[in-house]
């Protein structure tokens, strides 16, 4: 197989299970997901930490590492997107 190809087949392997804050996340409500996963979007843009989100997510019962937080915010774990899921 080509190089291309190689790689198409890697993009097409299916995602999952999600990781630790993906799964956190699957617990919070709609709208809190949203926040969760709006704030983490705020992170990579340096509007928030992960030491904030962390804090939050602690509030709600949820303890995460910031090297969990990071990965997931830069989908480099193997969360599905959210859409596939409902
Ligand atoms: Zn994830």
């Amino acid at each position: 197989m080509g190089f291309a190809e190689d790689v198409a087949a890697v993009a097409a392997k299916p995602k999952g299970p999600r990781c630790t804050a993906g799964q956190a996340a699957e617990k919070l409500s709609p709208e809190d997901r949203d926040g969760f996963e709006a704030c983490l979007r705020g992170v990579l843009e340096q509007t928030f930490t992960y030491t904030q989100v962390a804090d939050v997510m602690a509030q709600r019962g949820f303890i995460l590492g910031e090297h969990v937080l990071s990965r997931h915010a830069r989908r480099k774990c193997q969360c599905p997107p959210w859409e596939a899921a409902a």
